[in-house]
């Protein structure tokens, strides 16, 4: 399949293009680096079979995809760590809602199969744990994680008025939290964070107390997942993750314990509307698509530490 990715310059996003072009398929990657690098595609270089095209997906198209059939519209292109997004909310709100629309006209116009990443910021700081499918979610409309939370729900109602209206065969993908390599060092998302001041040998910042739980899967699976539910005939949302949870305190814990930091772990405020907890169900993923994650905290950890190992000074 040729298949066009927007945002694949991102941390998944360049995971996932690896992932499609070991299967044979042709990738062309729309992205306009807001959040993403060249840098996680530069081993791919510039073939046939891969293609970058440095573009905004909120804008016209026309014109910008070389000629060739499209059979696939992966959608993953948006901000996605708090800091990104609170540092751009207009554009996060208009990549979920303008630029969702377009890469589903592209899609419907291509006769091609389309998928969304949408989030576990659907169900906002939830009610129902686990969280499954089938809860609506409670998300502040007005507050600062809005302008990701309800960018992400507009792109599922508008895929799924697409489905509807147009028979376009869509797939939208719930991600939780995930992790690995070619994660930003400064993204100020938790893994990398929490690595980066334990190899600095500076202190983790835990916000609040630490009580609040998150369930952590390591980018592998997750890209794996994302594959099966694109070959798949389910139209509905399914969570991707990993149903191992924990609290943010332990984890700082297990951090400095597997990277053999001197670093003590330091309060800070939690920031406003921050989930008090969150596990997938992930039932759906396993009947429907035969999923469930293989790789351990541990193993993955490892392996995201060396990565970032490279990257970060040592303590003097
Ligand atoms: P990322 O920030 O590393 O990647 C996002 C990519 O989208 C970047 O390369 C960025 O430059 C690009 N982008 C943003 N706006 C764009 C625009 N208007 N036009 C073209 N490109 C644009 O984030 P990620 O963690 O790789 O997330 C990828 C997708 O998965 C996102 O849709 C995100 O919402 C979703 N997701 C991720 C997680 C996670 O834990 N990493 C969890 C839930 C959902
Ligand atoms: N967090 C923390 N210290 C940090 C960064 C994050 O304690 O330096 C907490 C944050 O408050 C949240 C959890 O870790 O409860 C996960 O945060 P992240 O930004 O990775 O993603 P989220 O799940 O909130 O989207």
């Amino acid at each position: 399949m040729r298949i066009i990715v927007s945002g694949g310059a991102g941390f998944i996003g360049s995971h996932m293009c690896d992932r499609l072009l070991s299967e044979g398929h042709t990738v062309v990657v729309l992205d306009n680096l807001l959040t993403g690098s060249t840098e996680n595609l530069a081993h791919l270089g510039s073939t046939k079979a891969f293609q970058f095209i440095e573009h905004d997906v909120t804008l016209p198209l026309e014109g910008k995809i070389p000629g060739g059939p499209i059979d696939g519209v992966l959608h993953m292109a948006s901000a996605a760590s708090p800091k990104d997004y609170l540092e751009h909310p207009i554009e996060t709100l208009d990549v979920g809602s303008v630029g969702t629309r377009n890469m589903l006209e592209l899609a419907r116009a291509s006769k091609a199969r389309f998928l969304v990443t949408s989030t576990s910021e659907c169900y906002g700081d939830p009610h129902v744990h686990p969280q499954v499918e089938t809860y609506w979610g409670n998300v502040n409309p007005v507050g600062p994680r809005s302008c990701y939370d309800e960018s992400k729900r507009f792109a599922e109602a508008m895929t799924m008025a697409y489905h509807r209206t147009h028979g376009v065969r869509t797939n939208i993908a719930r991600i939780f939290n995930t992790y690995g390599p070619k994660m930003q060092l400064n993204d100020g998302r938790v893994v990398p964070a929490f690595l980066d001041q334990a190899l600095r040998g500076e202190p983790l910042t835990v916000f609040g107390d630490g009580s609040q739980t998150r369930s952590f899967c390591y980018v592998s699976d997750l890209v794996d997942g994302l594959y099966r539910l694109m070959m798949s005939d389910e139209r509905y949302p399914v969570n991707l993750g990993n149903p191992a949870e924990m609290t943010i305190l332990h984890f700082a814990e297990q951090i400095i314990a597997l990277t053999k930091s001197p670093s003590q772990i330091v309060r800070r405020p939690l920031p406003e509307d921050d989930p008090r907890q969150r596990k997938p169900d992930i039932s759906k993923a396993k009947r429907i698509l035969g999923w469930e994650p293989v790789v351990a905290l541990e193993q993955g950890l490892k392996v995201t530490a060396e990565y970032f190992r490279k990257k970060v000074p040592a303590p003097t």
